[in-house]
């Protein structure tokens, strides 16, 4: 079963196993969202301005649209899902396509092929969307990003070409809808930032009605801005105020008035933020549209078209002379090259997670989609068998204690007889009114039916099982004996499975 450790208010969790772990990659999702305001980052870190358990006793939210914890993964891949090709490296997508601004300028100041700024300036000018979230650079700072609400083509222009330090685009998301009245907000953000927007819509959080589409980076992970700034300063002699700009290639290249350096890849890695070590997403697989370099073609970025608004909104762009584009099948280079950078964060990511494990006691967060590998597993050999029910007949003020005591945050729903007939979770629980709670069994809230695999099943039945029914856990029987349960199966459980396979 899941648990939530010690405590129904999320930010106890979020604060031990995210924030003071260094698995924060400082998203601002958690700050957009908080019911309470209570969370602002603040040089670099997620601080937590009041103790939000004075407002409110129970509440879940920044732990589970963290884009680091367990939560909301099947829901937020669910997004994606309906489009026809799965492939193993890079996700669900409908099409692969080469493509370039068709103004040269653009392409010139960005980094591939201008596609995103392209995109994005099209975008505010035919008013498909009314703003879009961009990472610009902070004007003393120009290493340092700085995530804006674009309102116009010049917020736009200005925020092209890639940073590679975190940027709180989630953050600026909440900005753009409290702040600026935005309903209609394009998205820019790496694949992590995508996951955070991705969960609050599986959340159904109230702010995410206003996303009108969301572009995803490739990503192969980002710097921590101090750390490798201060390295740069003490290895290479040059401040953070005299970078014009910083580009990644086959090195690490700082632009300065005086020239340019070029840094290892590999000098410079012991920088890279501890969450994109177990980052398995490297083609932002949840975006509606995900762009990346077309390396070696200089000035073509690659485009995988996810979802079907991503299509429309990119053809129509391409239909009006913004974006040229080529076929990905002419250039098999950059497809390989791409399915193998894929491949190969997933490795990386699936083994250093299984280490960060051992150090920390549990386990960071993975993309649960190489599915194949669970074929080989029975859930018998996975399943959890120290199962505990709550009765029908429990009401829900007795079942918040009884949450806070066993620390877990679903339970199935047994009946006089013993045999289940839903699940009751913390989430339904705390929606009940206060006034109400001593009156309301936890059985007449339960919206969640069991689901069922049997012993003789695999993990990827379950999982599959898990998918259809949007639920993250299932009730596991012997076929022979149907209403007795024997176990239970989670997500959780088969990360654990596939990390250990790997
Ligand atoms: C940290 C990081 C790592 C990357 N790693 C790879 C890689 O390994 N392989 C690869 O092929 N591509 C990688 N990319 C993507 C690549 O650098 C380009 O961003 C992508 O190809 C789009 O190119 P473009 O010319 O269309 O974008 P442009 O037209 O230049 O627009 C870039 C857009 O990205 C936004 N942006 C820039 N930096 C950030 C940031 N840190 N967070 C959120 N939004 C940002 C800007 O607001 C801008 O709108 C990475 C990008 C980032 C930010
Ligand atoms: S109110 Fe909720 S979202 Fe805000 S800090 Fe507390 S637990 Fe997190
Ligand atoms: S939601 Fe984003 S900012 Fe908040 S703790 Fe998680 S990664 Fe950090
Ligand atoms: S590697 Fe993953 S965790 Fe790191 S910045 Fe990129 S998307 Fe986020």
């Amino acid at each position: 079963m899941e648990s939530i450790s010690h405590s129904l208010i999320a930010y106890d969790v979020l604060e031990k196993r995210i924030i003071n772990s260094g698995f924060c990659t400082l998203c601002g999702a958690c700050e957009a969202a908080c019911p309470t305001s209570a969370l602002h980052i603040q040089k670099e870190k997620v601080e937590r301005l009041h103790d939000c358990s004075e407002d409110i006793d129970i509440c879940p939210i920044c732990y589970e649209i963290c884009p680091h914890s367990e939560a909301l993964l099947l829901r937020s891949l669910s997004f994606v899902a309906d489009a026809p090709v799965k492939n193993e490296a890079l996700g669900y997508y409908r099409k692969i396509v080469l493509a370039q601004a068709v103004d040269q300028k653009l392409r010139e100041q960005s980094h591939g092929g201008a596609v995103v700024t392209s995109l994005l300036k099209y975008g505010i000018e035919t008013k498909f969307f009314d703003s879009a979230i961009v990472s610009q650079t902070e004007p003393e700072n120009p290493a340092k990003p700085k995530p804006a609400v674009a309102l116009v083509p010049d917020d736009i222009l200005s925020a092209i070409g890639s940073k590679f330090f975190p940027s709180s685009v989630a953050k600026a998301y909440g900005r753009a809808v409290y702040g600026h009245g935005k309903t209609s907000i394009a998205f820019v953000g790496v694949p992590c930032h995508v996951l955070a927007l991705r969960k609050m819509e599986a959340w159904q959080h109230k702010i995410i009605d206003h996303l009108k589409i969301t572009i995803g980076l490739f990503c192969f992970g980002s710097f921590s801005l101090n750390s490798l700034l201060d390295y740069i300063e003490e290895e290479y002699k040059i401040k953070s105020s005299d970078i014009k700009r910083l580009r990644v290639a086959s090195k690490f290249e700082v632009h300065t008035g005086n020239g340019v350096t070029q840094i290892p890849m590999r000098e410079i890695e012991k920088h890279i933020l501890p969450s994109c070590r177990t980052c398995t997403d490297f083609a932002s697989e949840l975006a509606d549209i995900s762009v990346g370099s077309a390396y070696p073609l200089p000035d073509w970025s690659t485009v995988i078209i996810r979802t079907k608004a991503g299509e429309d909104f990119f053809y129509d762009a391409v239909a009006n002379g913004v974006i040229n584009t080529w076929v990905i099948e002419q250039e098999p280079k950059v497809y390989e090259r791409i399915v193998m950078a894929a491949m190969q964060k997933r490795k990386v990511a699936l083994k250093e997670a299984k280490e960060m494990e051992e150090v920390y006691g549990y386990l960071p967060v993975l993309m649960l989609r190489e599915t194949d590998a669970l074929a080989e597993i029975k859930v018998e050999d996975i399943m959890a068998t120290n199962i505990t029910t709550v009765p029908k007949d429990m009401t829900v003020r007795q079942f918040l204690d009884y949450v806070a005591i066993h620390h877990h945050i679903s339970y199935p729903i047994i009946n006089e007889k013993g045999e289940p007939v839903g699940w009751a979770t913390l989430e339904e629980a705390s929606s009940v009114p206060k006034t109400k709670r001593d009156t309301t069994l936890i059985s007449q809230i339960s919206r969640r039916k069991p689901v069922v695999v049997y012993t003789d099943e695999t993990a990827l039945d379950a999982f599959k099982r898990m998918s259809e029914n949007e639920t993250g856990r299932v009730l596991i029987f012997d076929r022979a004996n149907p209403r007795k349960l024997l176990g239970i199966v989670t997500k959780t459980d088969l990360m654990h499975t596939l990390t250990k396979q790997c």
